[in-house]
């Protein structure tokens, strides 16, 4: 009889893992275990409808620098199936990709419809069955076996594959088997906060800012800046969530956003203003450009400083300067809460990694147990690597299984 594989959770990690056992090993019994009526959901709404599959970097050292979590673990089996891969992997399906100037990598048509076609179509092609509304609820170990029970049903099978993403009771089920798990948080959030005095600004954004956290010591990220009505958002914003993410939840999304509007380097743009008071003293602080920022924001940080349109560099003193300089590259903002971005989001915690082992994704202290995606302690910044991780991951666990099952 040929071996039962039960794959639980319909995403991009089980369909990723499904597909890549099944054309290795077509004789398997693979089963995709679903507990919702729809199958991969998210990647389905992901990059706004358009599935932002994965990215540009392909240099296995570069890509995991995008991984708060994981990114040691998936070094080096990058090597072995990272975003080049990935890219093959699609394009040798009739998938064409297309990367945009960002780096992101999406499919040419444009629409995530086209993953979902592919995925779904490999699957039945390879014989891979899948089963709808069947939510796990309990795992058991018996011998070499897992014994499982779903809402109205019990089965037993050979090798278990857990790609169930970030799901409070499946972590639960885990833990009573003595899988350790770290608390799963949010990440990939924007900053809150309420009526802040530069919400007439909404809608403005700066392409490069420095943006850090004064509670945190060493935070620093940079990248677009976004002002909106109910706070701040944007690249440069999103990483610090996802890097600080444990910081930023231990200060319970309370804390002071330090702006740099134009990464400027406040040595240097205070050596110019000193320079200004000899060479230009009779020029007006107002009319200097090389801020290069928005003009209504240029407006509001002048007029913060208390300076006065008519103030010119000789009159400006140490003092003003000091608050030009404090309100251009170390603008604060009190930050009370988080949103989510575009319905964006990722959790940050899972299956602890020292429990995994990296070059099969099998977890190490059970027998034939894997898991894949989002499930364990591995998240990324936005630009393609979540998914990434969940394509790695199902196709290491399939070799894995292909060559042992
Ligand atoms: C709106 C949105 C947009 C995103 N856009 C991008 C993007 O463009 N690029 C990117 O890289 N990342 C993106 N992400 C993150 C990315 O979608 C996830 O990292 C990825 O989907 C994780 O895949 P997964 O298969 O591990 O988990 P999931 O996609 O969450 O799939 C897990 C599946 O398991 C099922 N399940 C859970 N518990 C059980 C159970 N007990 N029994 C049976 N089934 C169960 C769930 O119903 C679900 O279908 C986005 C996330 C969101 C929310």
């Amino acid at each position: 009889m040929s071996k039962k594989v039960a794959i639980i959770g319909g995403g991009a990690a089980g369909y990723f893992t499904a597909i890549n056992l099944a054309e290795s090993r077509p004789e398997l019994d693979i089963t995709i275990y679903e507990g919702s009526n729809k199958l991969l959901a998210k990647v389905l709404v992901s990059g706004g409808g358009r599935c932002n599959v994965t990215n540009r970097i392909e240099d296995p050292i570069l890509l995991s620098q995008k991984y708060p979590r994981g990114g040691l673990f998936l070094e080096s089996v990058f090597n072995i199936f990272g975003s080049k891969e990935t890219k093959l992997w699609f394009g040798e399906r009739d998938v064409p990709l297309k990367t945009e100037d960002d780096g992101r990598v999406f499919p040419a048509s444009n629409t995530s419809t086209t993953i979902y076609n592919c995925l779904t179509r490999l699957a039945s092609q390879n014989g891979v069955s899948v089963r709808l509304g069947k939510r796990l609820t309990s795992i058991t170990q018996q011998d070499e076996q897992w014994a499982l029970t779903f809402k109205e049903e019990q089965l037993k099978c050979d090798v278990l594959v857990m790609a169930t993403g970030s799901n409070p009771k499946v972590y639960q089920m885990l833990g009573n088997q003595g899988i350790e798990i770290v608390d799963p948080l949010p990440s990939l959030f924007t900053f809150n906060a309420k009526k802040h005095h530069l919400a007439d600004l909404a809608g403005l954004s700066v392409p490069k800012a420095f943006t850090s956290i004064k509670q945190i010591k060493g935070s620093k990220e940079n990248g677009p800046l976004l002002i909106t009505h109910w706070g701040f958002s944007a690249s440069s914003v999103l990483k610090l969530s996802a890097w600080f993410a444990r910081d930023l939840a231990h200060l319970d999304y309370t804390f002071t956003l330090v702006i740099n509007w134009g990464a400027f380097d406040r040595a240097e743009l205070k050596a110019t203003f000193q320079e200004y008071t000899q060479t230009k003293p009779k020029d007006k602080v107002y009319s200097w450009k090389e801020h290069n920022l928005p003009k209504r924001l240029w407006q509001v940080l002048f007029a913060e400083s208390e300076l006065r349109e008519y103030t010119n560099w000789s009159e400006i003193g140490k003092k003003g300067i000091e608050r030009l300089l404090n309100k251009l590259c170390a603008y604060e903002v009190d930050i009370k809460g988080k949103s989510t971005f575009k319905e964006e989001f990722v959790t940050a915690g899972g299956i602890n990694l020292e429990q995994v082992d990296p070059n099969t994704f099998a977890v190490n202290t059970h027998n034939n147990l894997y898991a894949v995606g989002e499930v364990i302690d591995i998240d990324a910044v936005t630009g393609g690597f979540n998914f990434q991780a969940a394509w790695t991951g199902g196709y290491l666990a399939a070799k894995a299984i292909a060559g042992k099952a």
